[in-house]
């Protein structure tokens, strides 16, 4: 049973300004979110005690990210890495750890928020572990809701965690959402930026290369997350992370495309009212929202000069050269097992395009076909536990692959 926008904030008590430093942990330090969240936690040293930090190999990356922050415990997800990171942290006294098990425990050591920030179906078992402490996360990781929604909001509820969306239209959503009033909503926008081929024809989409399609207009992030927003399948699971954060009917979240990413979400209410939340395209400010929620916290985002900027705009998204919003919303209304497939086969099909060995067109097209094998197979039972779950991504990333090989082949 969904709880709805109740159920992400005010279930824990949630950090409190005030009063001792808040006891952090992130996980995927070393990448985007994780990056900007030490950005500002070195700005507030004062504010923050960090707990652990983890990363996948980046080890040296990592040790000086935990030296800088003064953290505990630093730990990389592959043993391969554990020699250069005991080797970079020596004489710190920051204790080191390897392997997905080390990345778990990190995740369930007792802190009061943990950024969730690993990319990928790698991040689901350490934020259930940090879900099942009843903890505060900040919820970077959209893999998490798409590839187990149910699941995961299940624990976070059975545990009294708290939510917080760190993605900045959830994040847009959540601020302008007045708690308690969900049946009074109408619809909830997400804005999209319609990425670097926003203009392009189809044809011209056909031959774009992974360095432009990694050039987003107005965000920096990394390299999944760029390739998913140049076909919008970033949108596509946005929707689909939202259907958790905000139970509504599938046709009350809405996409819309906005080239300024300005404007981050909207929530139209019943009585007519559309709330928004405005910002510069800069991630601390949804994630500094998240540190010092409920109150707020200073950040050096670029403060908006609407009068410079003088136009917003907004169109409705292209269906024909974006299909990856379609195969997306389909996935979302046929249930878990088709999110968490279409999540798998996306990851699988955004390598082979960053690896050149498809077209970008190809990226949506692997993974409808993935989608539309496994329905036929009966591999779309929904899934019962994390276990499940996993066995659906890899059959998911096995039908990718084939699809990939026909393909080239
Ligand atoms: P990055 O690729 O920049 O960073 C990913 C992080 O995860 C790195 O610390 C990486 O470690 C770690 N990691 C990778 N694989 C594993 C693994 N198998 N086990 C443990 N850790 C691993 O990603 P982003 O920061 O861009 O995105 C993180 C998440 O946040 C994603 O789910 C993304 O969708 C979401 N998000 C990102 C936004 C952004 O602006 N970047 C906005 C909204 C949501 P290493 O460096 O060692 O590889």
């Amino acid at each position: 049973m969904k709880t709805g926008a109740d159920s992400i904030a005010t279930t824990g008590a949630g950090p409190q300004a005030g009063l001792p430093p808040l006891r952090l942990t992130v996980l995927g330090a070393t990448g985007s979110i994780g990056g900007s969240t030490l950005d500002l936690v070195a700005r507030n040293r004062e504010r923050f005690h960090v707990v652990a930090l983890t990363a996948n190999d980046r080890a040296e990356d990592l040790a000086r990210a935990a030296i800088a922050v003064g953290a505990e415990h630093a730990v990389v997800a592959d043993p391969a890495a554990y020699q250069r990171l005991k080797d970079a942290l020596a004489g710190s006294g920051i204790t080191a750890a390897a392997g997905p098990q080390a990345v778990r425990e990190a995740a369930a050591r007792p802190a009061d928020m943990v950024i969730a920030a690993i990319v990928g179906a790698a991040g689901l078992e350490p934020t259930i572990a940090a879900a099942a402490r009843g903890t505060t996360i900040a919820l970077a990781n959209k893999e998490c809701l798409v590839c187990a929604g149910d699941l995961f909001m299940a624990v976070a509820r059975g545990a009294c965690a708290t939510i917080l969306p760190v993605d900045s239209e959830h994040n847009a959503v959540f601020q302008v959402l007045e708690r308690g009033n969900l049946d009074q909503v109408e619809k909830l926008t997400l804005t999209a930026s319609g990425g670097p081929f926003r203009t392009l024809s189809l044809e011209a989409m056909r031959g774009v290369t992974p360095e432009a399609a990694l050039r987003h207009p107005n965000w920096s992030m990394g390299a999944r997350i760029s390739i998913d927003s140049a076909t919008m399948m970033n949108k596509g699971f946005e929707i689909i992370e939202a259907s958790h954060l905000f139970p509504l009917g599938p046709e009350q979240l809405e996409v819309l495309v906005h080239p300024q990413s300005v404007v981050h979400g909207m929530v139209q209410y019943r009585d007519g009212s559309l709330l928004a939340q405005l910002g510069a395209p800069d991630m601390r400010t949804p994630i500094a929202h998240c540190l010092a929620w409920p109150r707020r916290m200073a950040t050096p985002a670029q403060r908006l000069d609407l009068a410079a900027l003088a136009t917003l705009s907004f169109e409705a998204p292209d269906p024909l050269r974006f299909p990856a919003l379609r195969i997306a919303r389909e996935a979302m209304v046929a249930g878990t097992a088709a999110t968490a497939a279409l999540n798998a086969a996306d990851e699988i099909a955004v390598r082979a395009f960053l690896d050149r060995g498809i077209g970008f067109l190809d990226i949506a097209a692997t993974a409808e076909t993935v989608l539309e094998r496994m329905a036929a197979a009966g591999d779309l039972a929904e899934p019962g536990c994390v276990d499940d779950v996993l066995g659906i991504d890899g059959i998911a990333r096995g039908r990718a692959l084939e699809a990939i090989a026909a393909r080239v082949g």
